[in-house]
C-alpha cells in the first residue's frame, strides 16, 4: 500500500488531481507513522467497531482504521478530497466516505443504522472548528463510547486543566462533566504538511456512562459555569449577577447554602462544586 503518510506521497497527489491544500479547512496533514500508529492504538479499534472519522484528508488514518473495523464513515466537508479519498482507499469495503460538513451530519443516525457494538470517533481535528465540534458531539449526546482527537496543544491544555489554574474554563468544566480526559501523544507541528504555527496534543476522551455530580437541572448547572466564566475575574457573586432569573441576594443565599464563598472566582470551582451551586439555584428556583 502507498505510504499515505509520506510527504512525497502528498505531493504526487496533489499534482496528479491538481488539489490544493485549503488553509481555510485546517488542512494540515499528518506526515508521521509513530503518530498515527499511537492515535490508532489507544483507541483500541476492534473488529465489531464503528469508526467514525472526521476530516480524513487524504485518508492516512482511515486506511490503519479500516484495517480494525467493522466500518468506518469518514465524514470530508472538502468535495475535492472525494476523488482522491475514493482513490486512497479503494482496497476496503468497509469505508463510507460521507462528504458533509461534520457539523451538520447526524452523527447518531449514523451510529444508529451500522448497528455496531461499539462506536470510536477519531481525526485529526481541523483547528478552525475544534471547540465547537467538541461541544457539539458532547452537547448532542452523540452516542459514541470515545473520542481519540488531534488537536492544537493550547486547546489541550484547557481540556485538561484542573480548578485553580490559569488554564481552567467553561471548556474544561464541560468536558470533565461528559468525560474522562487522557493523554495520548504530544505531538510537535513539523510532523504536519503543511507545518501549522502551532504545536498539537492528541486526546482521549471516554463518555462517561453515569456523571461526575448529580444535577436537579443539567441547564442551570451549564448557565452556572457560562455566567461564572464569561466574567473570570469578578467574584462569583457578581458574574453569576448575570443570571437574569436570580436577584443578588438569592445568588448570595445559593452560594452559602453550597458552602461556597461569594468572593471566590468561577476559576477555582471543581464540578462538585458548580454542581452544589447550580442545585441550591434550583431549589430556590422551584420555591416560588
Ligand atoms: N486526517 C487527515 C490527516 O491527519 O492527515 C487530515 C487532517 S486535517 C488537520 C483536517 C481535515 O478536516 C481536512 O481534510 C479538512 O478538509 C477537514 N475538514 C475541515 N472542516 C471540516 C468540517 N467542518 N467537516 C468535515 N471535515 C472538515
Amino acid at each position: 500500500m502507498m505510504k499515505l503518510y509520506a510527504p512525497s506521497t502528498i505531493r504526487e497527489i496533489k499534482d496528479k488531481y491538481g488539489f490544493r491544500l485549503s488553509k481555510s479547512l485546517g488542512q494540515n496533514f499528518l506526515t508521521d507513522k509513530n503518530i498515527i500508529d499511537k492515535i490508532i492504538e489507544a483507541t483500541e479499534i476492534s473488529e465489531e467497531d464503528l469508526v467514525i472519522e472526521i476530516g480524513p484528508g487524504i485518508g492516512v488514518l482511515t486506511a490503519e482504521a479500516a484495517q480494525r473495523a467493522k466500518k468506518v464513515a469518514a465524514i470530508e466537508i472538502d468535495r475535492n478530497l472525494i476523488p482522491i479519498l475514493e482513490d486512497t482507499l479503494r482496497g476496503f469495503g468497509n469505508v463510507e466516505i460521507i462528504n458533509q460538513d461534520v457539523l451538520k451530519t447526524d452523527l447518531n443516525g449514523l451510529i444508529e443504522e451500522a448497528q455496531c457494538c461499539r462506536t470510536r470517533i477519531i481525526g485529526n481535528l481541523p483547528y478552525y472548528i475544534t471547540t465547537p465540534i467538541i461541544m457539539g458531539l458532547l452537547e448532542s449526546h452523540v452516542k459514541a463510547d470515545s473520542i481519540t482527537i488531534m488537536m492544537q496543544k493550547e486547546v489541550a491544555d484547557r481540556i485538561k486543566a484542573e480548578p485553580g489554574s490559569k488554564a481552567y474554563g467553561a471548556l474544561s468544566a464541560a468536558v470533565q462533566y461528559y468525560c474522562t480526559v487522557s493523554t495520548v501523544a504530544a505531538v510537535p507541528k513539523e510532523v504536519f504538511f503543511p507545518a501549522p504555527k502551532v504545536d498539537s496534543a492528541v486526546l482521549r476522551l471516554d463518555i462517561r456512562e453515569e456523571k461526575p455530580v448529580e444535577l436537579f437541572s443539567e441547564e442551570l448547572f451549564f448557565k452556572c459555569i457560562r455566567a461564572g466564566f464569561g466574567q473570570r475575574r469578578k467574584t462569583l457573586l457578581n458574574s453569576l449577577s448575570q443570571l437574569n432569573d436570580f436577584t443578588k441576594e438569592e445568588i448570595r443565599e445559593a452560594l452559602e447554602s453550597a458552602g461556597i464563598d461569594e468572593k471566590r472566582r468561577a476559576e477555582t470551582l471543581s464540578l462538585k462544586e458548580f454542581a452544589a451551586l447550580a442545585n441550591s439555584l434550583y431549589k430556590r428556583e422551584k420555591r416560588e
